[in-house]
């Protein structure tokens, strides 16, 4: 599922427990090991790009320490 962060940036979260934890480089879940879909990861991209499209180039530079 894909949430929508206070900055307005969508983040993408886990279908199965909810939490933002993901490994990347994986693409499963930190939290339940669950793995993150094509199709959740294609949908993320697009809000991203939905999102960067009307959001200053600042905002897009700052991502969330979490998601290091
Ligand atoms: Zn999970």
């Amino acid at each position: 599922m894909i949430f929508t962060n206070p900055a307005g940036a969508p983040e993408l979260a886990c279908d199965a427990c909810g939490c933002r934890w993901f490994d990347r480089m994986r693409g499963t879940c930190y939290e339940c090991g669950a793995e993150v879909s094509a199709e959740s990861q294609a949908e993320f991209r697009r809000a991203l790009q939905a999102f960067a499209a009307r959001a200053p180039a600042s905002t897009i530079a700052k991502p969330p320490p979490r998601e290091r």
